[in-house]
């Protein structure tokens, strides 16, 4: 039996105002896609800038309770018998949300393997504390092992925390919600605050150890892997000392005999913790950080360990995505919502999170050290540690050999599926699944790393390879996770990814040979979400093409089983002004292909251009180039014919660095710049500023361009990312291949299977030979782009922009023999708007018209 459709909902007491009515329409869209049955897909598009993350919560939220009032006044027991479980009457519903029992998988204590035998137990220490304990496997499947596994303390809900005395019970259903970045996470809970559901509704923001270790000499070591692999060792290593705590109220305590960090000692802070992090509402990563420093017990696992009870968890992507980080984290999924935020290019987050890579300079690292290791403790290691150190060794220089490059200017890049790389090394016969359990179970890492950095020779040795000891990949241990991350990829299906193998280049370089594995097929990832949750929603700025979403993530599913929304933005129709500008003022044809876009009369062209647009558009102009190299030898042009000399005559000039570190002084000078120009400006002389930035640099993605940072955003060409890219190759054969499979009829028919050849032909090629799907794609991340870049203009209701697309290809129609035309994938607010000027007097006109009106309008 199956629930009743509830009825669709139109008020939303917890939004904070009287919504607009998209943001009305948004609610109601995502109550009744949560509430339309267990196993929905729904996807929801509303440009940034209208409210969407608030939206988001007051729907989301209330359905929770909506549907939990439901469960908790539905007659208990219809038949009037049994208990829950026991009635096969029982609606699904029903039972979908009783709360769980307390099971924790990850905290079950399993059997002792027969095979433990402390082989190190009675030695003395030192050299010995290195000594695997003896290993034997003898399931062929690698499901059973015999395995001298350390005992640790500390096995918390988690898989690496401490065990707390009492469990509580999972809610369920719960409210998933996902972001790209830790900021993006402390926006959302900023919004929560707004709401009544702050103080109603259990949140816990988990964030990573790097944002939340209050363990001070382990977050001097800086970078997040080198973070996570202290933690980790700290706890599984019995250890007594002296910790020093951030907050000095608390002072250094005197760690016991204990094992673990001193951060998770003592059960009754982590208690106090927990208590009053739920007294407080909703907290952001910073809050419990602060508040994980002020009791003097770790946030990190004290947020983890709240999971079970809250109603509302908030965590980055990687923790809720990646299989391993939910399994770690003891996410349970069932029955919940999930909302994945930034959902733009979700096929490719996903995809990435499963790529691994390891470089020349890390293998010989791992294999100087397994050598080392072997020689040292050879004659005492057991007979099952010895052969699978040895069979690590046979496998770390089997990669070396594909890495060397031995033919004169051959091809240093190439291709291959799984099965192809295993048998062309010959290594198609190691039980890699047996390999890599082994390496789980047995502490190995740990081991040879924990050897490796006390004996200085082995360090002189491994200084040899050029690591940056101080850099993340430097790390010893991290060398070994990267094989490790490797040797699991693949474990994959043959088809679910390709070997890259990048050998060194023989013209001198400096470019270091790699092996990569990339991760091609984001259904399989996105179908572990969707297996187990109750519902996803995908929400984004722009989600377009849904075809392509459709494609990649679940191919199978009908296009009408996926529930879509999209509206228009918030900003009056008359507060943007897009104009594809085809020609330059002396009459020239803009083409900024990739033959055309350097030559010396385009990059003048453009020049003039410029220096008339910024005569006519107040306060800051951004202007987008589709790469760092283009931008540089645009302004250097620039500089020589004296361009930038005028264009300073009305705006100073800021260009985007490529040094992250300083994206954020820069961005601070182009503002105060602009602020100081508009409380000074007569009409004369300097008017504002002009930024020179990158598409998909540090300024494009995450940084707001409202009012008069953004009044102008200027797009130089079409920002096609190169298709001698063999990543990209790879991504758009697979994409071809899943839509031909999926195309009917006549599509069907012309549809191309690409072979698993390991030659890659050169992109264009490819391109050419695509059908749909592939092309489509890659035209995709070029607009996916544009509309990212421009987007960062409009951020609020009274904010106005221009957006300038400079390139006559944006005027082309779509024909089948070339690509279709770029415009049609502009999210429809601004492809509503858009005009096509033939030439630059008109540019200048409508320009002059739309900032003399909404001057006026203000
Ligand atoms: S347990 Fe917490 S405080 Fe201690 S090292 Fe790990 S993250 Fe840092």
């Amino acid at each position: 039996m199956t629930p009743p459709p509830p009825p669709p909902r139109k008020d939303f007491p917890a939004f904070p105002f009287a919504p607009y009515p998209i943001q009305a329409e948004f609610m109601s869209f995502l109550y009744g896609a949560l509430s339309s049955g267990p196993g929905a897909l729904a996807l929801l598009e509303s440009p940034t800038g209208t409210g969407k993350t608030l939206s988001i919560i007051c729907s989301a939220l209330q359905w929770l309770l909506d549907r939990r009032d439901a469960a908790a006044t539905a007659p208990a027991h219809p038949s009037g018998g049994a208990g829950p479980g026991e009635d096969d009457d029982e609606p699904d519903w029903m039972r979908d949300f009783t709360p769980l029992p307390p099971e924790k998988e990850s905290t079950k204590k399993k059997p002792k393997p027969p095979a433990i035998r402390k082989a190190a137990g009675r030695r003395p220490r030192r050299r010995w504390e290195f000594l695997l304990e003896e290993y034997e496997s003898d399931g062929e499947d690698g499901a059973r092992h015999g395995v001298g596994k350390r005992a640790h303390c500390g096995s918390s809900s988690s898989s690496d925390g401490e065990e707390l005395d009492e469990e509580e019970e999972e809610v369920t259903p719960k409210v998933y919600f996902t972001s790209r970045t830790h900021s993006q996470l402390s926006q959302f809970v900023g919004e929560l605050k707004r709401t009544e559901f702050a103080g109603r509704i259990r949140t816990v923001c988990l964030g990573s150890r790097k944002n939340l270790c209050i363990n001070k000499d382990v977050l001097k070591l800086g970078s997040a892997n080198r973070i996570n692999e202290r933690c980790l060792e700290l706890q599984k290593n019995k250890k007594s000392s002296k910790i020093k705590v951030e907050d000095d109220k608390r002072k250094a305590r005197q760690a016991k005999n204990s094992c673990g960090c001193p951060m998770l000692r003592n059960r009754s802070l982590q208690k106090e913790f927990r208590s009053e992090v739920s007294n407080q509402g909703a907290l952001d990563i910073e809050d419990l950080a602060h508040i994980g420093k002020k009791i003097g017990t770790c946030p990190y696992y004290g947020s983890r360990d709240m999971v079970r009870s809250a109603d509302l968890v908030v965590l980055p992507y990687q923790s809720l995505l990646l299989k391993s980080a939910r399994e770690s984290l003891g996410l349970n999924l069932k029955n919940s919502v999930v909302i994945i935020d930034e959902a733009h290019n979700l096929a490719d987050s996903l995809t990435n999170m499963y790529n691994s890579k390891i470089t020349s300079s890390q293998l010989k690292a791992v294999l100087s050290h397994l050598d080392a290791y072997l020689n040292r403790f050879d004659n005492v290691l057991g007979a099952g540690n010895r052969r699978y150190i040895q069979t690590l060794t046979v496998l770390t220089r089997s990669f070396l050999r594909a890495l060397i490059n031995n033919q004169d200017g051959a091809s240093t890049m190439s291709s291959m599926t799984i099965n192809q790389f295993l048998f062309s090394l010959d290594i198609d016969n190691i039980n890699i699944v047996k390999l890599c359990q082994y390496v789980k179970e047995s502490n190995i890492i740990h081991k040879v790393s924990g050897y490796a950095n006390k004996i200085p020779s082995i360090q002189d040795g491994v200084n040899q390879f050029n690591l940056q000891r101080e850099h993340d990949e430097g790390s010893i241990i991290a060398c070994f996770q990267a094989l490790v991350d490797f040797l699991r990829s693949l474990l994959n299906s043959n088809d679910d990814g390709r070997i890259i193998v990048a050998k060194q280049k023989l013209s001198g370089q400096p470019e270091e040979a790699y092996l990569k594995f990339v991760m091609l097929c984001a259904e399989k990832i996105f179908s572990e979400v969707t297996r187990d949750a109750y519902a996803v929603i995908l929400a984004g700025g722009t989600l377009q093409p849904i075809e392509e979403t459709r494609l990649r993530l679940c191919p199978s599913l009908p296009p009408t089983d996926i529930k879509f929304f999209t509206c228009n933005h918030i900003v009056p129709p008359e507060s943007i002004l897009p104009i594809a500008v085809t020609r330059g003022p002396s009459g020239m044809t803009f083409d900024f292909s990739y033959n055309s876009r350097s030559s010396p009369s385009m990059i003048e062209e453009l020049g003039r251009f410029i220096c008339n647009i910024v005569t006519v558009v107040p306060e800051g102009v951004v202007m987008f180039f589709s790469s760092y190299d283009y931008e540089r030898r645009v302004y250097d042009a620039w500089t020589t014919a004296g361009t930038i000399s005028k264009i300073c005559k009305k705006k100073h000039v800021f260009r985007e660095p490529r040094n992250s570190a300083d994206v954020e002084s820069v961005l601070n000078k182009y503002k105060e710049t602009i602020q100081s120009c508009s409380k000074n400006s007569q009409g004369q002389g300097i008017n504002g500023a002009l930024l020179l930035a990158v598409v998909g640099g540090k300024i494009s993605e995450g940084i707001n361009f409202s009012d008069g940072m953004g009044r102008c955003v200027i797009m130089v060409g079409l920002p096609y990312p190169s298709p001698s890219d063999v990543e990209l190759v790879e991504t758009i054969k697979h994409i071809e291949t899943i839509s031909s499979s999926f195309l009917v009829g006549d599509d069907k028919a012309s549809g191309r299977k690409y072979d698993d050849e390991c030659e890659l032909q050169p992109g264009y090629d490819i391109l050419r030979k695509c059908t749909k799907g592939g092309r489509e794609y890659y035209e995709n991340l070029c607009m996916k782009a544009v509309n990212q870049s421009i987007g960062r203009a409009i951020r609020h209701i009274n904010d106005y922009a221009a957006m300038l697309l400079v390139d006559s290809r944006y005027a082309q129609a779509s024909s089948s023999k070339s690509f279709s035309c770029p415009t049609d994938k502009l999210p429809q607010w601004i492809k509503a708007r858009l005009s096509c000027a033939q030439n630059y007097g008109e540019v200048h006109r409508l320009l002059h018209q739309f900032f003399k009106f909404n001057k006026q309008k203000r």
